[in-house]
């Protein structure tokens, strides 16, 4: 989708992403919100999760983010993963994408 920001980054050959695989692209988020603030995005275009079918891609999603969280250190102090569906979870882009969120102690109930 030439309108999605996320399909022209997972599109574009000189992007650095800090993991790619066949299904996925991992990076990190412009706006960070904790030391370790990750992006799991499937190179496929769905908007929303819950317009996610596929639960391979589903099972390929959560792969990729346990294994960055484990590059990236946080695996063993904890992390926490987040998906934005809709306006009212506050979700501002539209091609879904996994939030991983660690390096400090997350709060909880969330804003
Ligand atoms: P959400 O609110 O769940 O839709 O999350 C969208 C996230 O994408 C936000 O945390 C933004 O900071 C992040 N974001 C938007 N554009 C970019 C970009 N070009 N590169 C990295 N992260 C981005
Ligand atoms: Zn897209």
């Amino acid at each position: 989708m030439a309108s999605c920001i996320f399909c022209r980054l997972i599109a574009d050959p000189t992007f650095e992403a800090l993991y790619r695989d066949d299904d996925v692209i991992v990076f990190a988020d412009l706006n960070p919100q904790a030391p370790v603030h990750l992006l799991v995005v499937p190179r496929k275009h769905f908007e929303t999760i819950s317009e996610l079918d596929d639960d391979y891609l589903l099972g390929r999603i959560f792969a990729a983010a346990h294994h960055v969280a484990r590059e990236r250190g946080v695996a063993e102090g904890g992390y926490r993963l987040v998906f934005n569906q809709g306006p009212n979870a506050g979700q501002t882009v539209y091609h879904v994408h996994l939030h991983v969120l660690g390096g400090r102690q997350l709060t909880w109930p969330p804003g």
